[in-house]
């Protein structure tokens, strides 16, 4: 990592890869400029933050020009780690641990669900899709020979910790996505994403019967 990546805020560094997707799709519908002012109806970030975000990275919009396409999608092909593929493993083969076996993350990003684990012996030693199901026995030694270095978990509530002390002491993980509503200790050198899915849901309702006619604070 270089210095000027460093200095991003993080909240800046969470709308980079939104960014990324749609700069991607005007890169391959072939335009290579774009104004501030499309970004923010594109991406729905206002379009202060935006030009606050973009001079992070160095690039300065021109007037009645705008932003090069081709200079940005470098830049966050770069810092967004593009170029090199982040394995992925999915810990919890049910409804929802399905959906995302599925779901071809690859679209968007160089991410991919290479294995997964699950207790259930019916499911172990299944594939969905080109993934494999492997029994919770093999968890530590399957996650260190194929050098995975995120979890994905979509395991109830109730083992979360457990499973999640299994990965975080004996493996190469470094973050963890969190499906589950458990609230994780993790040692610090590990990162945790929560998307309590049941939580949004309710925190959309609630906002749109309180403040049914404000936009989305970023
Ligand atoms: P399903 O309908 O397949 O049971 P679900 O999403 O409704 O799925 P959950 O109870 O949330 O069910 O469990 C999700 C998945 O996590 C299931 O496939 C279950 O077998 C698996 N699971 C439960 N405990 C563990 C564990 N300790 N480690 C790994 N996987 C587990």
């Amino acid at each position: 990592m270089n210095e000027e990546i460093i200095k991003i805020p993080q909240a800046t560094a969470k709308r980079l890869p939104l960014y990324y997707r749609f700069l991607r799709n005007l890169h391959n519908s072939g335009k290579q400029r774009v104004s501030s002012a499309e970004l923010s109806e594109a991406v729905k970030v206002d379009s202060a933050t935006i030009r606050r975000d973009f001079s992070y990275f160095g690039a300065l919009g021109k007037k009645g020009y705008g932003y090069n396409v081709n200079y940005l999608l470098t830049f966050f092909r770069k810092t967004l780690d593009q170029d090199e593929l982040t394995k992925v493993a999915l810990i919890g083969v049910g409804n929802l641990g399905t959906a995302f076996l599925n779901y071809n993350f690859m679209k968007n990003n160089n991410t991919k669900i290479e294995i997964a684990f699950d207790i259930d012996p019916n499911k172990v030693g299944k594939k969905i899709g080109d993934v494999s199901i492997y029994s919770l026995e093999e968890l530590e030694t399957r996650l260190i020979s194929e050098d995975i270095s995120v979890i994905i978990l979509t395991i109830p509530a109730e083992v979360a910790q457990r499973v999640t002390d299994q990965v975080t002491t004996k493996t190469n993980v470094k973050g963890i996505l969190n499906f589950t509503p458990a609230r994780l200790n993790v040692p610090s050198s590990i990162r945790v994403h929560h998307i309590d899915l049941a939580v949004e849901l309710q925190s959309l309702v609630y906002f749109l019967k309180h403040y049914p006619n404000d936009t989305e604070i970023s």
